[in-house]
Protein backbone atom coordinates (compact mmCIF):
# COMPACT_ATOMS: atom_id res chain seq x y z
CA UNK A 1 0.00 0.00 0.00
CA UNK A 2 1.91 3.61 -1.28
CA UNK A 3 -0.96 5.49 0.16
CA UNK A 4 -2.77 6.34 3.50
CA UNK A 5 -6.26 6.71 2.06
CA UNK A 6 -7.32 3.47 1.90
CA UNK A 7 -10.09 1.18 2.46
CA UNK A 8 -11.07 -1.46 4.86
CA UNK A 9 -12.63 -4.38 4.55
CA UNK A 10 -13.96 -6.66 7.01
CA UNK A 11 -13.75 -10.23 6.11
CA UNK A 12 -15.52 -11.12 9.35
CA UNK A 13 -18.26 -8.90 9.19
CA UNK A 14 -19.14 -10.49 5.86
CA UNK A 15 -18.60 -13.56 7.26
CA UNK A 16 -21.44 -12.48 10.17
CA UNK A 17 -23.78 -11.03 7.53
CA UNK A 18 -24.22 -14.19 5.57
CA UNK A 19 -24.88 -16.49 8.42
CA UNK A 20 -27.25 -13.65 9.03
CA UNK A 21 -28.68 -13.89 5.61
CA UNK A 22 -28.72 -17.70 5.82
CA UNK A 23 -30.56 -17.54 9.09
CA UNK A 24 -33.33 -15.78 7.37
CA UNK A 25 -33.84 -17.94 4.64
CA UNK A 26 -34.76 -21.65 4.33
CA UNK A 27 -31.81 -24.43 4.11
CA UNK A 28 -33.50 -25.13 0.29
CA UNK A 29 -32.64 -21.39 -0.90
CA UNK A 30 -30.14 -20.82 -2.41
CA UNK A 31 -27.93 -17.80 -1.79
CA UNK A 32 -27.09 -15.87 -4.72
CA UNK A 33 -24.12 -13.43 -3.62
CA UNK A 34 -23.97 -10.03 -5.81
CA UNK A 35 -20.81 -9.50 -6.57
CA UNK A 36 -21.17 -6.89 -9.66
CA UNK A 37 -19.06 -3.62 -10.07
CA UNK A 38 -16.27 -4.83 -8.19
CA UNK A 39 -18.33 -6.17 -4.99
CA UNK A 40 -19.99 -2.97 -4.94
CA UNK A 41 -16.77 -1.21 -4.48
CA UNK A 42 -15.68 -3.81 -1.78
CA UNK A 43 -12.81 -5.52 -4.56
CA UNK A 44 -14.76 -8.67 -6.48
CA UNK A 45 -11.68 -10.68 -6.55
CA UNK A 46 -10.69 -11.12 -2.37
CA UNK A 47 -15.30 -10.86 -1.53
CA UNK A 48 -15.19 -13.85 -4.14
CA UNK A 49 -12.34 -15.74 -2.36
CA UNK A 50 -14.40 -15.17 0.91
CA UNK A 51 -17.61 -15.89 -0.36
CA UNK A 52 -16.44 -18.95 -1.94
CA UNK A 53 -14.65 -20.45 1.28
CA UNK A 54 -17.99 -19.44 2.54
CA UNK A 55 -20.16 -21.74 0.32
CA UNK A 56 -22.68 -19.33 -0.89
CA UNK A 57 -24.32 -21.25 -4.27
CA UNK A 58 -23.77 -19.02 -6.98
CA UNK A 59 -21.71 -15.32 -7.82
CA UNK A 60 -23.98 -12.87 -9.73
CA UNK A 61 -22.33 -10.14 -11.74
CA UNK A 62 -23.76 -7.84 -14.35
CA UNK A 63 -21.34 -8.22 -16.99
CA UNK A 64 -19.26 -10.78 -19.24
CA UNK A 65 -15.63 -9.18 -18.37
CA UNK A 66 -16.80 -9.21 -14.51
CA UNK A 67 -17.60 -12.82 -15.13
CA UNK A 68 -14.43 -13.63 -16.97
CA UNK A 69 -12.15 -11.89 -14.21
CA UNK A 70 -13.58 -14.02 -11.44
CA UNK A 71 -13.36 -17.38 -13.50
CA UNK A 72 -9.68 -16.49 -14.60
CA UNK A 73 -8.90 -16.33 -11.17
CA UNK A 74 -10.62 -19.54 -9.66
CA UNK A 75 -12.48 -21.56 -12.19
CA UNK A 76 -13.94 -23.42 -9.68
CA UNK A 77 -16.42 -20.19 -9.00
CA UNK A 78 -20.14 -20.83 -10.25
CA UNK A 79 -20.74 -17.37 -11.46
CA UNK A 80 -23.42 -15.95 -13.00
CA UNK A 81 -23.92 -12.74 -15.53
CA UNK A 82 -27.68 -11.54 -14.95
CA UNK A 83 -27.21 -8.71 -17.56
CA UNK A 84 -27.14 -9.04 -21.54
CA UNK A 85 -24.33 -10.80 -22.92
CA UNK A 86 -23.51 -9.13 -26.74
CA UNK A 87 -24.22 -11.54 -28.98
CA UNK A 88 -20.02 -11.20 -30.50
CA UNK A 89 -19.14 -11.89 -26.98
CA UNK A 90 -20.92 -15.56 -26.11
CA UNK A 91 -18.03 -17.57 -27.19
CA UNK A 92 -16.95 -16.56 -23.87
CA UNK A 93 -19.50 -17.75 -22.14
CA UNK A 94 -18.45 -21.01 -23.11
CA UNK A 95 -14.91 -20.47 -22.71
CA UNK A 96 -14.71 -20.24 -19.27
CA UNK A 97 -18.27 -22.44 -18.03
CA UNK A 98 -20.21 -18.76 -17.38
CA UNK A 99 -24.56 -19.27 -16.71
CA UNK A 100 -25.77 -16.43 -18.40
CA UNK A 101 -28.98 -14.71 -18.83
CA UNK A 102 -30.73 -15.32 -21.87
CA UNK A 103 -33.86 -13.67 -22.89
CA UNK A 104 -35.04 -14.68 -26.94
CA UNK A 105 -34.91 -17.41 -28.56
CA UNK A 106 -32.58 -15.45 -30.79
CA UNK A 107 -29.50 -15.68 -28.97
CA UNK A 108 -30.60 -19.12 -27.33
CA UNK A 109 -30.54 -20.15 -30.85
CA UNK A 110 -26.63 -18.78 -31.58
CA UNK A 111 -25.39 -20.22 -27.98
CA UNK A 112 -27.27 -23.62 -28.85
CA UNK A 113 -25.13 -23.62 -32.24
CA UNK A 114 -21.64 -22.56 -30.94
CA UNK A 115 -21.68 -24.87 -28.25
CA UNK A 116 -23.21 -27.70 -30.08
CA UNK A 117 -19.90 -26.72 -32.33
CA UNK A 118 -17.66 -27.02 -29.30
CA UNK A 119 -19.70 -30.29 -28.19
CA UNK A 120 -20.57 -28.05 -25.02
CA UNK A 121 -23.97 -27.87 -23.11
CA UNK A 122 -24.29 -23.90 -22.17
CA UNK A 123 -26.19 -23.27 -18.79
CA UNK A 124 -28.44 -20.34 -18.60
CA UNK A 125 -31.45 -18.68 -17.05
CA UNK A 126 -34.03 -17.04 -18.85
CA UNK A 127 -35.02 -13.37 -17.50
CA UNK A 128 -38.82 -12.79 -17.66
CA UNK A 129 -40.05 -9.33 -18.40
CA UNK A 130 -42.91 -8.47 -15.41
CA UNK A 131 -42.92 -4.84 -15.01
CA UNK A 132 -39.11 -3.33 -14.44
CA UNK A 133 -39.22 -2.97 -18.11
CA UNK A 134 -35.05 -3.25 -18.42
CA UNK A 135 -34.40 -6.58 -19.85
CA UNK A 136 -36.69 -9.86 -19.99
CA UNK A 137 -39.00 -11.71 -22.07
CA UNK A 138 -42.73 -10.22 -22.57
CA UNK A 139 -45.72 -12.31 -21.38
CA UNK A 140 -47.88 -12.85 -24.72
CA UNK A 141 -49.83 -15.19 -25.99
CA UNK A 142 -46.50 -16.88 -27.76
CA UNK A 143 -44.16 -16.97 -24.84
CA UNK A 144 -44.67 -20.35 -23.80
CA UNK A 145 -43.76 -21.55 -27.12
CA UNK A 146 -40.64 -19.34 -26.93
CA UNK A 147 -39.78 -20.98 -23.65
CA UNK A 148 -40.82 -24.29 -25.34
CA UNK A 149 -37.94 -24.12 -27.82
CA UNK A 150 -35.24 -22.61 -25.78
CA UNK A 151 -35.84 -25.35 -23.39
CA UNK A 152 -36.01 -28.14 -26.30
CA UNK A 153 -32.37 -26.96 -27.59
CA UNK A 154 -30.10 -29.41 -27.12
CA UNK A 155 -27.17 -27.71 -26.29
CA UNK A 156 -28.58 -25.43 -23.41
CA UNK A 157 -29.54 -26.27 -20.15
CA UNK A 158 -31.94 -24.00 -18.75
CA UNK A 159 -31.29 -23.64 -15.13
CA UNK A 160 -33.28 -21.45 -14.11
CA UNK A 161 -35.89 -18.43 -14.40
CA UNK A 162 -35.96 -14.68 -12.78
CA UNK A 163 -37.81 -11.33 -12.72
CA UNK A 164 -36.62 -7.77 -10.63
CA UNK A 165 -39.06 -6.51 -8.84
CA UNK A 166 -39.25 -2.68 -9.05
CA UNK A 167 -40.08 -2.26 -5.19
CA UNK A 168 -42.82 0.45 -6.11
CA UNK A 169 -44.98 -1.04 -3.13
CA UNK A 170 -46.59 -4.16 -2.26
CA UNK A 171 -49.13 -4.35 -4.50
CA UNK A 172 -46.84 -3.66 -7.72
CA UNK A 173 -44.57 -6.21 -5.97
CA UNK A 174 -46.88 -9.04 -5.60
CA UNK A 175 -48.51 -8.14 -9.38
CA UNK A 176 -44.92 -8.61 -10.39
CA UNK A 177 -44.99 -11.97 -8.70
CA UNK A 178 -48.41 -13.42 -9.86
CA UNK A 179 -47.39 -12.49 -13.61
CA UNK A 180 -44.19 -14.64 -12.88
CA UNK A 181 -45.89 -17.39 -10.89
CA UNK A 182 -48.85 -18.03 -13.71
CA UNK A 183 -46.17 -18.30 -16.32
CA UNK A 184 -43.70 -20.64 -14.00
CA UNK A 185 -47.27 -22.81 -13.44
CA UNK A 186 -47.98 -22.83 -17.03
CA UNK A 187 -44.22 -23.93 -17.93
CA UNK A 188 -45.34 -26.92 -15.51
CA UNK A 189 -48.07 -27.59 -16.91
CA UNK A 190 -46.30 -28.35 -20.18
CA UNK A 191 -43.54 -30.30 -18.54
CA UNK A 192 -40.98 -27.28 -18.83
CA UNK A 193 -38.84 -27.95 -15.67
CA UNK A 194 -37.17 -25.22 -14.69
CA UNK A 195 -35.43 -25.54 -11.37
CA UNK A 196 -34.06 -22.51 -10.23
CA UNK A 197 -36.89 -19.58 -9.83
CA UNK A 198 -35.91 -16.66 -8.06
CA UNK A 199 -37.15 -12.87 -7.78
CA UNK A 200 -35.73 -10.89 -5.05
CA UNK A 201 -33.32 -8.75 -4.04
CA UNK A 202 -31.80 -7.98 -0.56
CA UNK A 203 -34.99 -5.54 0.26
CA UNK A 204 -37.69 -8.00 -1.61
CA UNK A 205 -35.68 -11.10 0.30
CA UNK A 206 -36.49 -8.85 3.87
CA UNK A 207 -39.77 -7.55 2.96
CA UNK A 208 -41.50 -11.05 1.16
CA UNK A 209 -40.01 -14.20 2.77
CA UNK A 210 -42.69 -15.96 0.64
CA UNK A 211 -40.83 -14.91 -2.76
CA UNK A 212 -37.44 -16.51 -1.56
CA UNK A 213 -38.49 -19.40 -4.26
CA UNK A 214 -35.43 -21.20 -4.78
CA UNK A 215 -32.58 -18.67 -4.82
CA UNK A 216 -32.45 -15.35 -3.41
CA UNK A 217 -29.89 -12.24 -5.25
CA UNK A 218 -28.52 -10.53 -2.71
CA UNK A 219 -26.05 -7.59 -2.89
CA UNK A 220 -26.98 -4.75 -0.40
CA UNK A 221 -27.22 -7.08 2.15
CA UNK A 222 -24.31 -8.98 2.23
CA UNK A 223 -21.83 -5.45 2.47
CA UNK A 224 -24.08 -4.72 5.83
CA UNK A 225 -25.97 -2.11 3.60
CA UNK A 226 -29.60 -2.22 4.76
CA UNK A 227 -32.29 0.19 3.42
CA UNK A 228 -33.28 0.91 7.41
CA UNK A 229 -37.54 1.54 6.90
CA UNK A 230 -36.80 -1.92 5.46
CA UNK A 231 -34.73 -4.06 7.42
CA UNK A 232 -34.48 -6.95 10.22
CA UNK A 233 -31.36 -8.39 9.83
CA UNK A 234 -28.28 -8.01 11.87
CA UNK A 235 -26.29 -7.24 9.74
CA UNK A 236 -23.06 -4.83 9.65
CA UNK A 237 -21.30 -2.59 7.20
CA UNK A 238 -18.27 -4.35 6.28
CA UNK A 239 -16.04 -1.31 4.88
CA UNK A 240 -14.55 1.63 6.35
CA UNK A 241 -12.52 4.38 4.20
CA UNK A 242 -9.64 6.15 5.87
CA UNK A 243 -6.83 8.58 5.53
CA UNK A 244 -4.10 10.95 7.19
CA UNK A 245 -3.66 14.06 7.36
CA UNK A 246 -1.08 15.42 4.59
CA UNK A 247 -0.79 19.21 5.92
CA UNK A 248 -1.71 21.49 8.73
CA UNK A 249 -1.57 25.24 8.54
CA UNK A 250 -3.30 28.39 10.04
CA UNK A 251 -4.58 31.05 7.51
CA UNK A 252 -5.84 34.61 8.05
CA UNK A 253 -8.90 36.26 8.23
CA UNK A 254 -9.85 37.08 4.35
CA UNK A 255 -7.51 34.06 3.25
CA UNK A 256 -9.62 31.67 0.67
CA UNK A 257 -9.31 28.20 0.47
CA UNK A 258 -9.75 25.49 -3.40
CA UNK A 259 -10.94 26.56 -6.60
CA UNK A 260 -12.66 29.94 -6.78
CA UNK A 261 -11.37 31.09 -3.97
CA UNK A 262 -15.14 30.18 -2.91
CA UNK A 263 -14.18 29.37 0.85
CA UNK A 264 -13.50 32.86 2.68
CA UNK A 265 -12.17 32.39 6.33
CA UNK A 266 -13.77 34.94 8.57
CA UNK A 267 -11.15 34.16 10.87
CA UNK A 268 -7.83 32.92 11.47
CA UNK A 269 -8.75 29.38 11.04
CA UNK A 270 -6.58 25.96 11.35
CA UNK A 271 -6.79 23.81 8.48
CA UNK A 272 -6.16 20.48 7.48
CA UNK A 273 -5.13 19.25 3.90
CA UNK A 274 -6.65 15.60 3.24
CA UNK A 275 -5.26 13.55 0.43
CA UNK A 276 -8.78 11.90 -1.01
CA UNK A 277 -10.56 14.00 -3.36
CA UNK A 278 -13.96 12.79 -5.97
CA UNK A 279 -11.64 10.90 -8.30
CA UNK A 280 -11.50 8.00 -5.26
CA UNK A 281 -15.02 8.10 -5.12
CA UNK A 282 -15.70 10.43 -2.49
CA UNK A 283 -18.73 12.18 -3.55
CA UNK A 284 -17.75 16.27 -5.20
CA UNK A 285 -21.06 17.14 -4.00
CA UNK A 286 -20.31 17.11 -0.41
CA UNK A 287 -18.70 20.20 -0.54
CA UNK A 288 -19.87 22.18 2.80
CA UNK A 289 -21.91 19.20 3.34
CA UNK A 290 -18.82 17.06 4.20
CA UNK A 291 -17.56 15.95 7.34
CA UNK A 292 -14.55 13.36 8.68
CA UNK A 293 -14.17 11.92 12.24
CA UNK A 294 -10.45 12.25 13.74
CA UNK A 295 -10.50 10.66 17.54
CA UNK A 296 -14.08 10.60 18.10
CA UNK A 297 -14.89 14.57 16.78
CA UNK A 298 -15.91 15.34 13.55
CA UNK A 299 -14.73 18.14 11.26
CA UNK A 300 -16.54 20.14 8.05
CA UNK A 301 -14.81 19.81 4.87
CA UNK A 302 -14.63 23.48 3.89
CA UNK A 303 -13.76 24.74 0.28
CA UNK A 304 -14.58 23.16 -3.10
CA UNK A 305 -13.33 19.15 -3.32
CA UNK A 306 -10.65 18.52 -5.58
CA UNK A 307 -9.90 15.41 -7.77
CA UNK A 308 -7.70 14.33 -5.20
CA UNK A 309 -7.68 16.79 -2.16
CA UNK A 310 -10.00 18.41 0.31
CA UNK A 311 -9.23 20.82 3.33
CA UNK A 312 -10.98 20.50 6.87
CA UNK A 313 -11.83 23.53 9.45
CA UNK A 314 -9.82 21.81 12.58
CA UNK A 315 -10.75 24.12 15.02
CA UNK A 316 -8.37 24.50 17.37
CA UNK A 317 -6.77 21.35 17.38
CA UNK A 318 -3.64 19.56 15.89
CA UNK A 319 -2.56 16.34 14.86
CA UNK A 320 0.36 14.10 13.91
CA UNK A 321 -0.44 11.17 12.42
CA UNK A 322 -3.85 10.56 13.73
CA UNK A 323 -6.15 8.07 11.65
CA UNK A 324 -9.18 10.18 9.98
CA UNK A 325 -11.95 8.18 9.16
CA UNK A 326 -13.94 9.56 6.25
CA UNK A 327 -16.61 6.71 6.75
CA UNK A 328 -16.95 4.80 9.16
CA UNK A 329 -20.14 2.57 10.50
CA UNK A 330 -21.76 5.11 12.39
CA UNK A 331 -20.26 4.63 16.18
CA UNK A 332 -17.43 6.85 17.84
CA UNK A 333 -18.88 10.15 15.54
CA UNK A 334 -17.92 8.53 12.22
CA UNK A 335 -19.84 8.85 9.02
CA UNK A 336 -21.54 5.78 8.18
CA UNK A 337 -22.93 5.10 4.13
CA UNK A 338 -25.66 5.91 5.36
CA UNK A 339 -25.40 9.29 6.10
CA UNK A 340 -23.33 10.25 3.60
CA UNK A 341 -25.43 8.67 0.86
CA UNK A 342 -28.64 10.91 2.44
CA UNK A 343 -26.39 14.13 2.28
CA UNK A 344 -25.12 13.58 -1.05
CA UNK A 345 -28.57 12.81 -2.18
CA UNK A 346 -28.38 9.00 -3.65
CA UNK A 347 -28.45 5.75 -2.26
CA UNK A 348 -25.47 3.58 -0.28
CA UNK A 349 -24.75 1.33 -3.21
CA UNK A 350 -24.34 4.28 -5.28
CA UNK A 351 -21.54 5.52 -2.65
CA UNK A 352 -19.77 2.39 -2.24
CA UNK A 353 -19.88 1.35 -5.56
CA UNK A 354 -18.06 4.75 -6.64
CA UNK A 355 -14.63 4.18 -5.10
CA UNK A 356 -12.41 3.76 -7.75
CA UNK A 357 -9.34 1.30 -8.63
CA UNK A 358 -6.92 4.26 -7.12
CA UNK A 359 -8.24 3.45 -3.55
CA UNK A 360 -6.39 0.52 -2.15
CA UNK A 361 -8.87 -2.28 -0.73
CA UNK A 362 -6.86 -3.45 2.94
CA UNK A 363 -8.69 -6.89 4.15
CA UNK A 364 -8.68 -7.55 8.14
C1 LIG B 1 -27.91 -5.68 -8.41
C2 LIG B 1 -28.98 -6.70 -8.50
C3 LIG B 1 -29.40 -7.40 -7.36
C4 LIG B 1 -28.89 -7.07 -5.96
O1 LIG B 1 -29.50 -5.92 -5.46
P1 LIG B 1 -29.29 -5.48 -3.92
O2 LIG B 1 -30.34 -4.47 -3.71
O3 LIG B 1 -27.92 -4.91 -3.81
O4 LIG B 1 -29.47 -6.69 -3.10
C5 LIG B 1 -30.33 -8.40 -7.53
N1 LIG B 1 -30.82 -8.71 -8.75
C6 LIG B 1 -30.45 -8.06 -9.86
C7 LIG B 1 -31.04 -8.45 -11.18
C8 LIG B 1 -29.53 -7.02 -9.78
O5 LIG B 1 -29.17 -6.36 -10.89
Amino acid sequence: MLRETHLKIDLKKLEHNVNEIRKFIDDDVLLGAVIKANAYGHGAIKVAEQLYKLGVNRLLVSTLSEAVELKMDNSNYNVMIMGHTPDRFLEYILKHDIICTIFTVEQAKLLNNLAAQNSKKATIHLKIETGFNRLGMQIHKGTLAEIKKIYNMEHLIVEGAFTHLTLKNKESDFLQESKFATLMELLEANDIHIPIKHIVDSIGMVLYPQMHLSMVRVGALLYGLQSEEKGVLDVQQILSFHTKLSHQKVLQPGETISYGNRFVCETATRIGTLPFGYADGYPRNMYQKGEVTIGNKRYPIIGVICMDQCMIDLGDDTYTDEDVIIIGDGRHNTVSVEELAKKAETNKNDIVSRFTGRVPRVYI
